[in-house]
């Protein structure tokens, strides 16, 4: 079946199925959890426990570690960690965006060398996340739509949402922001997609009138996207700013009407598994009912997330409140009887932009026992004291006092990186 027919006829089927299992999400799921089982007996990894009766629960919890150990096994083609990392790469560095390997697609995600994700995508894999990302972020229309699309790598995965009615332009993040404007100004894009950080910049030239673009729709993606940045954002361009939680383990969620992100429970089984007493704040499991070249079962996220309840636009799927950062984002410091404790990056977060409104952008890195580095951008020369100030009444509401602050000059954050605001990297 020729690519593009494929992807609107599994198109249909997804909304046609979400809408028949509208109140049974659950029937939904083991429907195609069943299926899923068929194409586990191609991964030698999950061959050897698979159970014929056994329900989802049965199968280990993983992560990111476990993952990487086994990719060989895991992955339903045979194809090894070391030969995809050495396609990948070499990709990257020609900046030659269509790795693949016999026709398999093969992505690397960002993070050191240690603790990058490689994912595969067979043909199947590409024409449901085209569908999917069509379906709940950029939405079908008869029009013509250029959308702009910011990424730190382009990928086939991409490109093959092209078509007549839609066009791709890819934007390289690495290259600094500024050179961008004028090629934005001549597309004047339809639909604009890129990571928080790259949103504020063109938001600030938007403002400041260097920027004049339109956009209909605006996706933010990547990053985790802030309560007050999404308040700048969506006042400067004066619309709602749309957000898509995707990475490598999949596309996870994406906003409604609403401007909630649910996670897309219709092909993904989400089991929370929460890291505070008072069960707000949890790691999702996630299980992706549809991959297959690279099977996605209880696979654990470092991500933090708290749950919203209740959304207004009535969906029975699970709603997002915040993502909080990663568990490695949390800071840990000792309190004054030596304890160590655990402070969450949105404590931090609240702490410092409810100090001054003055601030607009901030970074709070650990880099030692009790140390912290503060790095404040605002017009107020007493903006960087309020904040620190506020730190510190926090903290002392956990009993934490010796807590040395380094005052930085310049910005943290690197041009293409991904941008977390709070990070402790005291290990
Ligand atoms: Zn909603």
């Amino acid at each position: 079946m020729n690519f593009k027919i494929k992807i609107l006829y599994f198109l249909f089927s997804l909304k046609y199925e979400k809408w028949l299992y509208r109140n049974k999400v659950a029937s939904l799921q083991l429907k195609r959890w069943q299926k899923l089982k068929e194409t586990l007996k191609k991964s030698s990894f999950y061959k050897n426990i698979l159970k014929i009766d056994g329900d989802l629960t049965s199968y280990p919890v993983i992560n990111k570690t476990i993952f990487m150990a086994n990719f060989d096994t895991i992955n339903t083609y045979g194809i090894k960690l070391q030969e995809a990392i050495n396609i990948a790469t070499e990709a990257e560095i020609s900046r030659n965006f269509n790795p693949t390997l016999n026709g398999i697609t093969i992505g690397l995600s960002t993070g050191t060398s240690d603790n990058r994700g490689v994912f595969l995508a067979d043909e199947d894999d590409r024409t449901k996340w085209v569908a999917c990302i069509l379906d709940r972020v950029i939405g079908l229309s008869l029009s013509k739509r250029k959308v702009a699309f910011f990424l730190r790598a382009n990928s086939n995965l991409y490109e093959s949402t092209k078509s007549k009615l839609l066009s791709f332009n890819f934007f390289d993040i690495f290259i600094d922001p500024a050179n961008h404007i004028d090629k934005l100004n001549l597309l004047q894009p339809h639909i604009l997609v890129a990571q928080p950080t790259i949103l504020m910049f063109l938001a600030k030239n938007v403002l400041s009138g260097n920027l004049k673009i339109k956009p209909k729709k605006i996706i933010s993606i990547a990053e985790v996207l802030s309560s007050e940045d999404q308040t700048f954002l969506t006042n400067a361009f004066n619309q709602q700013i749309h957000q898509v939680y995707q990475c490598t383990e999949g596309f996870l969620a994406s906003t409604c009407d609403y401007g909630t992100m649910h996670f897309n429970e219709d092909f993904l089984v989400i089991e929370k598994k929460y890291i505070d007493e008072e069960q707000t704040r949890f790691h999702p499991i996630i299980t992706d009912l549809l991959r297959t070249a690279q099977p996605v079962i209880r696979y654990e996220l470092n991500d933090i997330i708290t749950e919203k309840k209740d959304c207004k636009c009535g969906s029975k799927y699970l709603g997002i409140q915040s993502i909080e950062g990663r568990s490695d984002d949390i800071l840990v410091l000792n309190d004054c009887k030596n304890i160590a404790v655990q402070i969450f990056p949105d404590f931090i977060r609240r702490a410092i932009v409810l100090s001054d409104e003055l601030i607009t952008d901030y970074a709070v890195i650990q880099v030692g026992q009790n140390v912290l580095q503060l790095y404040i951008e605002s017009t107020n020369m007493g903006s960087f004291q309020l904040a620190q100030s506020s730190i510190t009444s926090l903290l002392l509401n956990f009993n934490i006092e010796n807590i040395i602050f380094e005052k930085v000059e310049l910005n943290p954050y690197v041009i293409g990186s991904k941008k977390r605001r709070v990070r402790n990297e005291w290990k």
